[in-house]
């Protein structure tokens, strides 16, 4: 029997008693919980709870054990699809060690990005006909835009790899941002970022979901998180053990002794 699920065109992604093991290592335990569309929410939880792995389940980089994961209008369920497809159904990330092409400029970076979601294809990148130049051209465009968008267009030239590390995290999310998603995944977007870097950064997150993209957004800085998110879901030891609004999860007693009240920044 198909298990029961609320089905709705508020939510853009569910997930559904979501379990992962590393060999005797429960990296997430019966994961539930829905992102609701256009809204940003955040992931938090110590080190190990299983963040990165819930990432890396729906992006196609693991198959779960357990559980489902649905996605889209359609609820498509990812569990079985590949990274690839999961891409084009418009999910896009960046990761938590920064993956960019470091011998290729800014601009390039970018470019790719949206190639991943363009449909040249070999044939017609070798063969070049019309139309294949006419996707190159908006994908210029779009690119330029991007970087303005990051303030990075004075570094378009420059190879990523002399970027300052707040650029280079900037960048990859314009190069996330390339393939045109309608849900960004940001696995700790603002570490290493100085104070200025980190407000510009919340900002930008307030600008990127105000056009309608849904962000699921990890991050370690209360400072961060607090002000940006509108649900918080808090992870331990691969198991949920609170989500709600900021505020409710601030003072969530459960949440201060596993996570907050063990040093980590506060608002
Ligand atoms: P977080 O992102 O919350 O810090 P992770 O998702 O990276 O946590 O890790 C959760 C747990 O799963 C950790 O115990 C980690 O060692 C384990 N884990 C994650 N990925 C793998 C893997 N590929 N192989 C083995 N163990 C893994
Ligand atoms: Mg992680």
């Amino acid at each position: 029997m198909k298990p029961e699920r609320k089905l709705s065109q508020d939510f853009v992604l569910s997930i559904e008693k979501l379990s992962k093991r590393f060999g005797g290592v429960t990296a997430l335990e019966k994961i539930n919980f829905t992102v609701e569309r256009g809204k940003v929410i955040s992931l938090i939880g110590p080190n190990g709870a299983g963040k990165t792995t819930l990432f890396n389940c729906i992006t196609g980089l693991y198959t779960p054990d357990e559980g489902n994961i649905y996605y889209g209008d359609a609820q498509a369920q990812l569990n079985h699809l590949s990274a690839h497809e999961i891409a084009r159904l418009g999910i896009a990330r960046t990761f938590q060690t920064i993956r960019l092409f470091k011998n290729m400029t800014a601009l390039e970076n970018v470019m790719v990005g949206a190639h991943a979601k363009g449909h040249t294809g070999i044939w017609g990148s070798l063969l070049r006909p019309r139309w294949v130049e006419v996707e190159e051209k908006k994908i210029y465009k779009q690119a330029r835009r991007l970087l303005a968008f990051f303030e990075l267009t004075g570094r378009a030239r420059e190879l990523a790899r002399n970027l300052a590390y707040g650029q280079q995290r900037k960048l990859e999310i314009a190069r996330a941002l390339a393939c045109e998603p309608q849900l960004l995944l940001l696995d700790e977007p603002a570490a290493g970022m100085n104070p200025k870097e980190k407000e510009d950064l919340l900002d930008l997150i307030r600008v990127i979901r105000d056009k309608g993209v849904t962000i699921l957004l990890i991050e370690h800085d209360m400072k961060v998180v607090m002000p940006v998110s509108d649900h918080v879901v808090v992870l331990d030891y691969g198991k949920k053990i609170a989500e709600g609004k900021p505020q409710e999860i601030q003072s969530n007693p459960k949440v201060i002794e596993a996570y907050l009240g063990k040093g980590v920044k506060r608002c």
